[in-house]
């Protein structure tokens, strides 16, 4: 459809074709030509140094939505929306460790610690938005296909909402702590025989054929909350870009999210420069990390394998707009071998920080990048961990109590007699000081 007169707030449009379509349209794709959607917003009807300051306004202590990290940005999220579903989510953290800048090779990584919202990962900062969404257009179900973070978080929101949520997962594939959040929040729960892939086609299929709404990351709201994590980094670092913002890349809806709020804020005068992304992926499961190789001449699907399910995804159905996201900010594309990025997780892990299998490959991926003079050691960077140490508790016990011989890192437990002299034996043996365990630098002052 084309718009004669004034614009409405928001409208959905094809990043392949062009074609535009309401912001109400509830189909998951372009219905001239396939193609991914894309909301675009009328520019905010405010001076950058006006919106900054109702962002400032917002942050911290209010009730509501207001306290939401995603909402707290609804100007250039969805603003035509009033009410919404919200838990709150977002308002996550930014932290340093010592530790961790060594083992990177850099001066100053700042960790954006997403596994601290609700469900404990990104997700429900799309989530948020997709079943606000869905409740705005009258859904009568939602669905998606999951790794697992997508499920537990659809699952949650959907509760909160009242609507009856379909989620597909991988049988066998997905991590227990977020296979468990999906059964408690009471979404219906498909182990489907099959790999994300699989689930991915069939959720299309199912929202195509079946009329549920479905709330993939090819859902274009989706990417609009997704878009908060680097709003929220930047309120945080007072508008001042780093040089550099490194992410794991899987079906690539965060990638993209990331690409399209640094082109607005650019584009709406909240930063003057762009940082570079640097999407990493695990080796085995790296078509995107392939096509940037060859300067994304081509696209490649593969079979994914890898211990990061989150990110074990071999066809990312974002590709066109990662694409966009990493040759406008003259990003980079890497993957790193599932060995390396365990050695990552168990140094954040050690930090006292923590995070999923998935999000380590932020860590492993920044030192190549250090170490090929890609990064300098002096430039500034933040890296997001996207999930909660929780999420794969299975992952854990393997490397810290199981594997043979025990991995970097491996802290095994002891078991003891109930006699305190078995302790002081442990004690004796051991060198328990503080001094292997708190580097210098990691206190907080007031
Ligand atoms: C979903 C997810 C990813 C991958 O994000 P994409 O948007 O699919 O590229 C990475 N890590 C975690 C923990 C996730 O849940």
């Amino acid at each position: 459809m084309r718009f004669q007169t004034q614009r409405p707030a928001s409208w959905q449009s094809c990043i392949a074709c062009g074609n535009e379509m309401v912001e109400t349209d509830p189909h998951s794709r372009c219905t001239a030509c396939g193609g991914l959607l894309e909301i675009q917003h009328r520019p905010p009807a405010m001076t950058p140094a006006e919106l900054i300051q109702r962002f400032t306004e917002r942050r911290g202590g209010q009730p509501g939505a207001t306290a939401s990290g995603v909402w707290r940005f609804r100007e250039i999220v969805l603003p035509s929306a009033d009410a919404v579903v919200s838990h709150p989510e977002g308002n996550t953290p930014l932290l340093h460790r010592v530790a961790l800048d060594s083992w990177a090779g850099v001066e100053n990584l700042l960790l954006k610690h997403e596994g601290h919202n609700p469900t404990g990962s990104f997700k429900d900062r799309g989530m948020t938005v997709g079943v606000t969404q869905a409740k705005r257009i009258g859904a009568a179900a939602v669905a998606c296909a999951s790794t697992g973070n997508t499920a537990a978080s659809l699952a949650a929101y959907a509760a909160q909402a009242g609507l009856p949520a379909l989620v597909l997962v991988p049988a066998g594939g997905v991590a227990t702590g977020k296979l468990a959040q999906s059964l408690a929040y009471g979404a219906r729960t498909l182990l489907v025989r099959g790999d994300f892939d699989d689930c991915m086609r069939l959720a299309e299929q199912a929202s195509e054929q079946l009329g549920v709404y479905l709330l993939n990351s090819i859902n274009p709201f989706r990417i609009e909350g997704q878009k908060t994590i680097i709003l929220e980094m930047l309120q945080q670092l007072a508008w001042e870009p780093p040089d550099w913002i490194v992410l794991p890349a899987g079906n690539l809806g965060n990638t993209a999210a990331f690409g399209k709020a640094l082109r607005e804020a650019k584009r709406w005068g909240l930063i003057e420069r762009l940082p570079r992304l640097a999407a990493v992926q695990a080796a085995g499961a790296a078509p995107f990390a392939r096509s940037f190789a060859e300067n994304f001449a081509r696209r490649h699907r593969v079979k994914a394998d890898t211990v990061a399910t989150a990110i074990k995804i071999g066809d990312p159905a974002s590709y066109d707009r990662a694409v966009q996201a990493i040759t406008e900010t003259e990003g980079v594309v890497l993957s790193t071998s599932d060995a390396e990025l365990l050695e990552a997780k168990a140094a954040i892990d050690a930090s006292g920080i923590g995070c999923e299998p998935a999000s380590a490959v932020t860590l492993a991926g920044l030192r190549h990048l250090v170490t090929t003079g890609v990064v300098k050691p002096a430039q500034r960077v933040i890296a997001v961990l996207t999930g909660h140490i929780l999420k794969d508790p299975g992952q854990l016990l393997r490397y810290h109590q199981e594997l043979e011989p025990p991995p970097a890192g491996a802290n095994r437990p002891i078991e003891i007699e109930a006699d305190l002299r078995e302790i002081e034996r442990v004690l004796r043996k051991q060198s328990l000081g503080p001094s292997a365990h708190a580097p210098q630098g990691d206190n907080a002052h007031f």
